[in-house]
This record gives structure tokens, sequence and C-alpha cells, in this order.
């Protein structure tokens, strides 16, 4: 009976020494044996529940079972706090506002923007009582921070009826903030990270100015960023993860967006429906002519007076 048990023991233990050598690589990732089986690895990435990074969600959901690499996703409440576990190494990338990457890159922090979030998906909402455009001037309008894509989009609007940023109030509120101050009158109006444009469509008490492509062409909002330090020590995943990426955009049909923002943002059917109608996630690549405009935003509107270059901060070459 002892002498079974032992022997069963015996048997279990050398199972598990070959099975682990092949297949449960975690934590250990470099250096493997040089077999032919690739170990699983694990990229950690940061996101805030918004339309703006389903791609990176839609992504984590289809590489689940995957044998190469898995994405663990981090969720955070605020740019700040997404911004301090990428600026401090926690998470191995983000998909993130891109003026604020940029301006971490900008302070020495070594991050790559890989790919786009998504593709338009901005909206200036304004309350009913603001008739047009030009009826902007002395309003008070919410941005989410003013190293942003939609302070820009912001000042792109007033540009377009003879006005500029000193002809209104600027406020920066937290997006989930923005429907309800419109609302109660505190501001006029917003710009921000959907769906909370879609959110404010649906009080009935406010409308679309503006959508981001009526102000910028080919805007630039999100981007996907990993760190330096990921890119060099895991070459291969890193490439497998970014290729990964852009499949899932291309894989974001209206139908399987809207399932995966009911999954991750637990927004309202009708909210997610009118929002996901602005923004699209296939072919997400950042190209040089679309980044250069975005540099000639950020100077010209005095977001930052020296931008990252498309070569030191844009990676293609995977
Ligand atoms: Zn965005």
């Amino acid at each position: 009976m002892k002498k079974h048990l032992l022997l069963t023991i015996l048997i279990i233990s050398v199972l598990a020494l070959f099975g682990c050598g092949n297949t449960n690589g975690n934590g250990s990732d470099t250096g493997s044996g040089g077999g032919s089986a690739k170990a699983e690895e694990t990229v950690k990435i940061a996101y805030l529940p918004i339309t703006h990074s389903l791609a990176v969600l839609e992504e984590a959901d289809e590489l689940a079972n995957n044998d190469k690499v898995n994405v663990e996703l981090v969720k955070y409440g605020s740019w700040p706090e997404l911004l301090d576990a990428l600026n401090s190494g926690k998470v191995d990338g983000a998909s993130v506002l891109i003026e604020l990457a940029m301006k971490s890159k900008a302070e020495g922090v070594g991050i790559k923007a890989v790919a786009l979030g998504h593709k338009d998906g901005n909206v200036l909402i304004v309350s009913n009582e603001v008739k047009d455009g030009a009826d902007l001037k002395g309003r008070t309008i919410a941005i989410p921070h003013r190293q942003s894509s939609h302070n820009i989009l912001v000042n792109d609007a007033l540009a377009k009826n003879g006005l500029t940023i000193d002809d209104i109030n600027v406020v920066e509120l937290a997006p989930t903030e923005m429907p309800s101050a419109l609302v109660t009158g505190t501001i006029d109006g917003y710009c921000v990270a959907e769906p909370f444009g879609a959110v404010g469509v649906s009080t009935g008490k406010a409308k679309v100015l503006y959508t981001s492509e009526e102000l910028w062409e080919n805007s630039i909002c999100c981007a996907l960023v990993l760190t330096d330090d990921f890119i060099d020590k895991h070459a291969d995943t890193a490439k497998a993860f970014v290729e990964g990426y852009k499949t899932a955009g291309n894989n974001l049909d209206a139908e399987a967006a809207k399932k995966i923002a009911g999954k991750y943002l637990k927004q309202k059917d009708d909210v997610l429906e009118t929002s996901l109608k602005w923004i699209s996630y296939d072919d997400l690549d950042i190209t040089e002519e679309q980044y250069n405009k975005l540099v000639d935003k950020v100077k010209e509107y005095g977001l930052s007076d020296n931008p990252p270059a498309y070569s030191d901060f844009v990676k293609t070459d995977f």
C-alpha cells in the first residue's frame, strides 16, 4: 500500500517536471531552453473604461487562449492614475491620450506609441441653448485635461468661427461629471472621450455641435503605448501583441464593438449605440503625416513647445 503511494507520487512528480518545462513559463520568460514550444507571455496594459480603448479590450478577449501572448488588463479610474502606472513601469503599456504620452516622452519616460487607439470618435457637445459655433463666445466649456485632443478640438471649433480660447471659459472636469454639469447649467458644453458625449445627448438637454472629423480630418486622440523596457526585453512578444491589436481593431465592426463595450463599459445600450456611430478601429497605424499635423496643433494651441519627433516616439517597425 505504502509502496504503491510512493510510486504514484514519483510518477506525478516526473509528469509535473516535464509538463512544466513546455507550457507554464509564467514569470521567467527570457532565455528559454531553446525548445520549439513557445512559453506564454503576458503584456500588462492599463486602460480606462471608454469606447476609445475598445481595441485593446477586444484583443484581450481574442487572445485569451493564445499560446504566444496574453493581455492582462489593468483598469484605472482617471488619466493621472493611469499615467502614474505607465510612467513608473507598473504596466508594460497603456491605451492613453496621445498628448499625455507625448508629454511623458518629452520628460524622459521611455515609451513608444505603436498604434492609434481609434479613429474619429470625439464630439463637441453643447447645451440645447447654444445656437451655433459663433454662439460659443462667452460660454464655459469643459475638457478632461489640457493635454488632450479634446482641448485641440475645442480650439479648432473656435478657430472655425473666428474665435480663440480667450473668448471662452475652459474648465477641466472628470469625464463622468460632465453630463450632469451640463444638465445643471454649470457648463455649456464639453469635449471628452466617449461615451460621455453620448450620455449628454441621452439626457435630451444637449446636442452635438461638431463631430471630430468636421473639425480635424484624420484626427489623432488616443494611442497604444508600450514601454521601451518591454519592447527591448520582449521583442517577439511586443511584435505579436501589436499585430494582435491591429487585427482586433480590424475585427471591431459595429456588432463586435457593441458586444465588447457591453462587457467592459457598463453603459446603457442606447448610449453605446449613439456613441459607437462616431468611432472606428480599422487600420490603426500612426502615419507620419497624421502625427506631424498633431504636432503642429499641439504647438499652435500651446499644449507643448517641444513635442517628440515622429522618429523618436512612433514605432512602426515590428
Ligand atoms: Zn481617444
